[in-house]
Protein backbone atom coordinates (compact mmCIF):
# COMPACT_ATOMS: atom_id res chain seq x y z
CA UNK A 1 0.00 0.00 0.00
CA UNK A 2 1.18 3.58 -0.70
CA UNK A 3 1.59 6.24 1.36
CA UNK A 4 -1.65 8.30 2.71
CA UNK A 5 -2.19 11.98 0.86
CA UNK A 6 -1.11 14.57 3.29
CA UNK A 7 -4.02 16.92 4.15
CA UNK A 8 -1.96 20.40 3.56
CA UNK A 9 -4.08 22.82 6.09
CA UNK A 10 -1.69 25.34 6.00
CA UNK A 11 -2.45 25.73 1.99
CA UNK A 12 -6.35 24.69 2.32
CA UNK A 13 -6.04 27.53 5.45
CA UNK A 14 -4.52 30.41 3.24
CA UNK A 15 -6.86 29.90 0.12
CA UNK A 16 -10.06 30.39 2.16
CA UNK A 17 -8.72 33.47 4.32
CA UNK A 18 -7.72 34.96 0.80
CA UNK A 19 -11.34 34.60 0.44
CA UNK A 20 -12.76 35.69 3.79
CA UNK A 21 -10.64 38.90 3.16
CA UNK A 22 -12.06 39.50 -0.41
CA UNK A 23 -15.74 39.15 1.26
CA UNK A 24 -14.60 41.02 4.26
CA UNK A 25 -13.90 43.93 1.93
CA UNK A 26 -17.12 43.53 0.01
CA UNK A 27 -18.45 43.63 3.97
CA UNK A 28 -17.26 46.56 4.78
CA UNK A 29 -18.43 48.24 1.48
CA UNK A 30 -21.97 47.68 2.04
CA UNK A 31 -21.86 48.72 6.00
CA UNK A 32 -19.52 51.21 6.31
CA UNK A 33 -16.62 49.77 8.87
CA UNK A 34 -15.12 46.36 8.48
CA UNK A 35 -16.19 43.15 10.18
CA UNK A 36 -14.77 43.72 14.08
CA UNK A 37 -13.80 40.84 16.26
CA UNK A 38 -13.48 41.83 20.25
CA UNK A 39 -10.70 39.37 22.06
CA UNK A 40 -10.28 39.65 25.62
CA UNK A 41 -7.30 37.77 27.40
CA UNK A 42 -7.58 37.67 30.86
CA UNK A 43 -4.18 37.15 32.98
CA UNK A 44 -0.23 36.16 31.80
CA UNK A 45 -0.37 32.74 30.61
CA UNK A 46 2.17 32.83 27.88
CA UNK A 47 0.30 30.13 25.70
CA UNK A 48 -2.76 32.35 25.90
CA UNK A 49 -0.71 34.83 24.94
CA UNK A 50 0.72 33.58 21.63
CA UNK A 51 -2.34 32.48 20.90
CA UNK A 52 -4.46 36.13 20.75
CA UNK A 53 -1.29 37.61 19.32
CA UNK A 54 -1.99 35.21 16.18
CA UNK A 55 -5.64 35.72 16.50
CA UNK A 56 -5.08 39.63 16.08
CA UNK A 57 -2.29 39.52 13.91
CA UNK A 58 -4.27 37.06 11.33
CA UNK A 59 -7.60 39.33 11.53
CA UNK A 60 -5.85 42.53 10.63
CA UNK A 61 -4.50 41.37 8.23
CA UNK A 62 -7.11 39.52 6.85
CA UNK A 63 -8.69 43.85 6.52
CA UNK A 64 -10.84 43.07 9.70
CA UNK A 65 -10.49 44.98 12.98
CA UNK A 66 -9.58 43.73 16.16
CA UNK A 67 -10.38 45.07 19.52
CA UNK A 68 -7.91 43.90 22.22
CA UNK A 69 -8.98 43.88 25.99
CA UNK A 70 -6.33 42.43 28.29
CA UNK A 71 -7.08 42.02 32.11
CA UNK A 72 -5.42 41.41 35.50
CA UNK A 73 -5.02 37.74 36.34
CA UNK A 74 -7.08 38.81 39.28
CA UNK A 75 -9.97 40.28 37.49
CA UNK A 76 -13.23 39.04 39.30
CA UNK A 77 -16.03 37.63 37.73
CA UNK A 78 -18.16 40.47 37.81
CA UNK A 79 -15.62 42.85 35.83
CA UNK A 80 -15.49 40.61 33.23
CA UNK A 81 -19.07 40.20 32.96
CA UNK A 82 -19.43 43.93 33.13
CA UNK A 83 -17.08 44.33 30.04
CA UNK A 84 -18.65 41.22 28.18
CA UNK A 85 -22.31 42.98 28.36
CA UNK A 86 -20.27 45.90 27.31
CA UNK A 87 -18.99 44.01 24.13
CA UNK A 88 -22.55 42.75 23.53
CA UNK A 89 -24.10 46.01 23.56
CA UNK A 90 -21.34 47.69 21.40
CA UNK A 91 -22.66 48.15 18.11
CA UNK A 92 -19.08 48.60 16.41
CA UNK A 93 -18.49 44.65 17.66
CA UNK A 94 -19.11 41.69 16.08
CA UNK A 95 -17.19 38.73 17.33
CA UNK A 96 -16.38 38.44 20.78
CA UNK A 97 -14.07 35.58 21.78
CA UNK A 98 -12.54 35.54 25.53
CA UNK A 99 -9.47 33.49 25.16
CA UNK A 100 -9.72 30.20 27.67
CA UNK A 101 -9.12 29.12 29.96
CA UNK A 102 -9.94 31.50 33.07
CA UNK A 103 -8.11 31.98 36.29
CA UNK A 104 -9.84 30.31 38.98
CA UNK A 105 -11.96 32.52 40.37
CA UNK A 106 -14.07 32.60 36.93
CA UNK A 107 -16.61 30.18 36.07
CA UNK A 108 -15.73 29.84 32.53
CA UNK A 109 -19.43 28.32 31.43
CA UNK A 110 -21.05 31.49 32.73
CA UNK A 111 -18.67 33.72 30.61
CA UNK A 112 -19.31 32.07 27.54
CA UNK A 113 -22.77 31.81 28.19
CA UNK A 114 -22.80 35.64 28.89
CA UNK A 115 -22.26 36.72 25.20
CA UNK A 116 -24.63 37.25 23.27
CA UNK A 117 -24.94 33.94 20.83
CA UNK A 118 -25.29 36.16 17.22
CA UNK A 119 -21.53 37.37 18.17
CA UNK A 120 -19.97 33.82 19.84
CA UNK A 121 -17.72 33.12 17.15
CA UNK A 122 -15.85 30.93 19.26
CA UNK A 123 -19.58 28.71 19.06
CA UNK A 124 -19.58 27.49 22.51
CA UNK A 125 -22.70 29.16 23.61
CA UNK A 126 -25.17 27.15 24.59
CA UNK A 127 -27.92 28.47 22.41
CA UNK A 128 -24.76 27.89 19.47
CA UNK A 129 -24.33 24.29 20.43
CA UNK A 130 -28.29 24.05 20.46
CA UNK A 131 -28.74 25.35 17.09
CA UNK A 132 -26.43 23.17 16.00
CA UNK A 133 -27.44 19.75 17.35
CA UNK A 134 -30.92 20.55 15.73
CA UNK A 135 -30.05 21.81 12.49
CA UNK A 136 -30.50 25.39 12.87
CA UNK A 137 -28.00 28.28 11.74
CA UNK A 138 -25.70 28.38 14.25
CA UNK A 139 -22.41 30.22 14.80
CA UNK A 140 -19.97 26.62 14.63
CA UNK A 141 -17.07 26.14 16.86
CA UNK A 142 -13.96 26.91 15.22
CA UNK A 143 -11.70 23.83 14.87
CA UNK A 144 -14.56 21.42 13.85
CA UNK A 145 -15.48 23.31 11.41
CA UNK A 146 -12.06 23.50 9.77
CA UNK A 147 -11.77 19.70 9.79
CA UNK A 148 -14.96 19.47 8.17
CA UNK A 149 -13.94 21.87 5.60
CA UNK A 150 -11.22 19.79 5.07
CA UNK A 151 -12.98 16.32 5.11
CA UNK A 152 -15.38 17.75 2.35
CA UNK A 153 -12.33 19.08 0.14
CA UNK A 154 -10.78 15.85 0.23
CA UNK A 155 -13.82 13.38 0.23
CA UNK A 156 -16.86 15.09 -1.45
CA UNK A 157 -20.05 13.78 0.14
CA UNK A 158 -19.39 12.36 3.44
CA UNK A 159 -23.17 10.66 3.38
CA UNK A 160 -23.00 7.10 4.87
CA UNK A 161 -19.58 6.87 5.53
CA UNK A 162 -18.65 5.44 9.24
CA UNK A 163 -17.14 8.61 11.58
CA UNK A 164 -15.20 8.27 14.67
CA UNK A 165 -14.66 10.89 16.69
CA UNK A 166 -12.06 10.09 19.21
CA UNK A 167 -13.30 13.06 22.44
CA UNK A 168 -16.00 14.02 24.03
CA UNK A 169 -15.21 18.40 24.84
CA UNK A 170 -17.69 20.62 24.40
CA UNK A 171 -15.16 22.26 22.29
CA UNK A 172 -13.82 20.02 19.26
CA UNK A 173 -15.21 16.52 20.21
CA UNK A 174 -19.09 16.97 20.21
CA UNK A 175 -19.43 19.75 17.99
CA UNK A 176 -17.49 17.81 15.44
CA UNK A 177 -19.93 14.49 15.95
CA UNK A 178 -22.75 16.61 14.91
CA UNK A 179 -20.98 18.00 12.20
CA UNK A 180 -20.59 14.80 10.44
CA UNK A 181 -23.99 13.64 11.11
CA UNK A 182 -25.55 16.58 9.78
CA UNK A 183 -23.47 15.48 6.77
CA UNK A 184 -25.10 12.00 7.04
CA UNK A 185 -22.24 9.81 8.63
CA UNK A 186 -23.20 7.12 10.68
CA UNK A 187 -20.93 8.61 13.79
CA UNK A 188 -19.70 6.73 16.87
CA UNK A 189 -18.21 9.19 19.89
CA UNK A 190 -15.63 7.39 21.42
CA UNK A 191 -13.59 9.02 24.60
CA UNK A 192 -12.44 7.75 27.90
CA UNK A 193 -14.13 5.11 29.03
CA UNK A 194 -14.84 3.77 25.70
CA UNK A 195 -13.54 -0.34 25.36
CA UNK A 196 -11.54 -1.69 22.86
CA UNK A 197 -11.20 1.66 20.73
CA UNK A 198 -8.78 -0.40 18.29
CA UNK A 199 -12.29 -2.35 17.58
CA UNK A 200 -14.12 0.97 17.38
CA UNK A 201 -11.72 2.30 15.04
CA UNK A 202 -11.75 -0.65 12.62
CA UNK A 203 -14.92 0.21 10.51
CA UNK A 204 -14.02 4.13 10.82
CA UNK A 205 -13.66 5.48 6.88
CA UNK A 206 -12.90 8.83 9.14
CA UNK A 207 -11.42 8.66 12.13
CA UNK A 208 -11.07 12.16 14.02
CA UNK A 209 -8.85 12.21 17.01
CA UNK A 210 -8.93 15.26 19.33
CA UNK A 211 -7.52 13.37 22.54
CA UNK A 212 -4.83 15.24 24.04
CA UNK A 213 -2.43 12.37 24.15
CA UNK A 214 0.75 12.45 22.20
CA UNK A 215 0.89 9.90 18.92
CA UNK A 216 -2.11 7.47 20.87
CA UNK A 217 -3.64 6.44 17.59
CA UNK A 218 -1.20 4.17 15.92
CA UNK A 219 -1.65 2.25 12.07
CA UNK A 220 -3.19 -0.41 13.70
CA UNK A 221 -6.32 1.47 14.88
CA UNK A 222 -6.45 3.22 11.14
CA UNK A 223 -8.38 0.52 8.69
CA UNK A 224 -6.65 0.79 5.04
CA UNK A 225 -7.58 4.03 2.87
CA UNK A 226 -9.07 5.81 6.22
CA UNK A 227 -9.26 9.50 6.02
CA UNK A 228 -7.44 10.46 9.46
CA UNK A 229 -7.76 14.25 11.11
CA UNK A 230 -5.35 14.47 13.79
CA UNK A 231 -6.88 17.72 16.18
CA UNK A 232 -3.81 17.01 18.82
CA UNK A 233 -1.50 19.65 19.50
CA UNK A 234 0.89 18.36 21.74
CA UNK A 235 4.54 19.72 23.33
CA UNK A 236 6.82 16.37 23.73
CA UNK A 237 10.34 16.72 24.78
CA UNK A 238 12.96 16.95 21.83
CA UNK A 239 16.14 16.42 22.90
CA UNK A 240 17.76 15.55 20.14
CA UNK A 241 16.74 18.99 19.20
CA UNK A 242 18.85 20.02 22.45
CA UNK A 243 18.72 20.58 25.88
CA UNK A 244 15.13 21.55 26.66
CA UNK A 245 13.61 21.69 23.29
CA UNK A 246 9.92 20.50 22.40
CA UNK A 247 8.48 19.29 19.48
CA UNK A 248 4.69 19.67 18.31
CA UNK A 249 3.33 16.26 17.88
CA UNK A 250 -0.54 15.10 17.02
CA UNK A 251 -2.48 12.28 18.87
CA UNK A 252 -2.06 10.04 16.16
CA UNK A 253 1.51 8.37 15.13
CA UNK A 254 1.94 9.77 12.10
CA UNK A 255 4.77 7.27 10.77
CA UNK A 256 2.62 4.46 11.30
CA UNK A 257 -0.55 5.38 10.43
CA UNK A 258 0.64 7.40 7.34
CA UNK A 259 1.39 3.75 5.99
CA UNK A 260 -2.48 2.78 6.78
CA UNK A 261 -4.33 5.86 5.77
CA UNK A 262 -5.68 6.79 2.56
CA UNK A 263 -5.16 10.62 3.65
CA UNK A 264 -4.13 12.06 6.54
CA UNK A 265 -3.20 15.72 8.36
CA UNK A 266 0.08 16.07 9.49
CA UNK A 267 0.57 18.44 12.83
CA UNK A 268 2.05 21.06 12.60
CA UNK A 269 0.07 22.32 9.39
CA UNK A 270 -3.04 20.32 9.46
CA UNK A 271 -6.03 21.39 11.33
CA UNK A 272 -4.10 24.29 13.85
CA UNK A 273 -4.01 26.34 10.30
CA UNK A 274 -7.73 26.05 10.09
CA UNK A 275 -8.93 26.78 13.69
CA UNK A 276 -7.80 30.39 13.10
CA UNK A 277 -9.03 30.75 9.07
CA UNK A 278 -13.19 29.60 10.57
CA UNK A 279 -12.56 32.33 13.32
CA UNK A 280 -12.41 34.86 10.90
CA UNK A 281 -14.79 32.91 8.87
CA UNK A 282 -17.19 33.27 11.96
CA UNK A 283 -16.67 37.30 12.50
CA UNK A 284 -17.38 37.18 8.94
CA UNK A 285 -20.39 35.60 9.41
CA UNK A 286 -22.05 37.11 12.37
CA UNK A 287 -21.13 40.59 10.85
CA UNK A 288 -23.53 39.81 7.90
CA UNK A 289 -26.14 38.59 9.71
CA UNK A 290 -25.99 41.16 11.95
CA UNK A 291 -26.55 44.06 8.93
CA UNK A 292 -28.88 41.70 7.30
CA UNK A 293 -26.19 41.35 4.58
CA UNK A 294 -27.25 38.35 2.93
CA UNK A 295 -25.29 34.70 3.09
CA UNK A 296 -21.83 34.55 3.64
CA UNK A 297 -21.31 30.93 3.15
CA UNK A 298 -17.77 30.03 2.91
P1 LIG B 1 -10.14 17.64 26.29
O1 LIG B 1 -9.07 17.30 27.26
O2 LIG B 1 -11.21 18.60 26.67
O3 LIG B 1 -10.86 16.31 25.81
C1 LIG B 1 -10.13 15.15 25.53
C2 LIG B 1 -11.08 14.03 25.24
O4 LIG B 1 -10.31 12.86 24.99
C3 LIG B 1 -12.02 13.70 26.39
O5 LIG B 1 -13.36 13.77 25.92
C4 LIG B 1 -11.65 12.30 26.83
O6 LIG B 1 -12.80 11.51 27.12
C5 LIG B 1 -10.94 11.76 25.61
N1 LIG B 1 -9.91 10.80 26.00
C6 LIG B 1 -8.95 10.94 26.93
N2 LIG B 1 -8.22 9.83 27.02
C7 LIG B 1 -8.72 8.96 26.13
C8 LIG B 1 -8.40 7.64 25.76
N3 LIG B 1 -7.41 6.98 26.34
N4 LIG B 1 -9.14 7.04 24.80
C9 LIG B 1 -10.15 7.69 24.20
N5 LIG B 1 -10.50 8.96 24.51
C10 LIG B 1 -9.80 9.58 25.46
O7 LIG B 1 -9.37 18.12 24.98
P2 LIG B 1 -9.85 19.02 23.74
O8 LIG B 1 -9.93 20.43 24.17
O9 LIG B 1 -11.00 18.39 23.06
O10 LIG B 1 -8.56 18.89 22.82
C11 LIG B 1 -8.12 17.65 22.32
C12 LIG B 1 -6.80 17.83 21.62
O11 LIG B 1 -6.99 18.73 20.53
C13 LIG B 1 -5.69 18.45 22.47
O12 LIG B 1 -4.45 17.91 22.04
C14 LIG B 1 -5.74 19.92 22.12
O13 LIG B 1 -4.50 20.56 22.29
C15 LIG B 1 -6.10 19.82 20.65
N6 LIG B 1 -6.77 21.00 20.13
C16 LIG B 1 -6.30 21.48 18.97
C17 LIG B 1 -6.92 22.56 18.37
C18 LIG B 1 -6.41 23.04 17.06
O14 LIG B 1 -6.61 24.19 16.71
N7 LIG B 1 -5.77 22.17 16.28
C19 LIG B 1 -8.00 23.19 19.00
C20 LIG B 1 -8.49 22.65 20.19
C21 LIG B 1 -7.86 21.54 20.74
Amino acid sequence: MTDATIIDGKAFSEALVTRIAEKASALSAKIGRPPALAVVLVGNDPASGVYVRNKIERTTAAGMTSIEHRLEADTSQDSLLALIDDLNNDDAVDGILVQLPLPDQIDEAAVINAITPDKDVDGFHVVNAGRLATGQDALVPCTPYGCLLLLRDHLGSLSGLNAVVIGRSNIVGKPMAQLLLQESCTVTIAHSRTRDLQDVCAAADIVVAAVGRPEMITGDFIKPGATVIDVGINRVPAPERGEGKFRLTGDVDYTSAVAKAGAITPVPGGVGPMTIACLLRNTLVAAARRFDAGPMEI
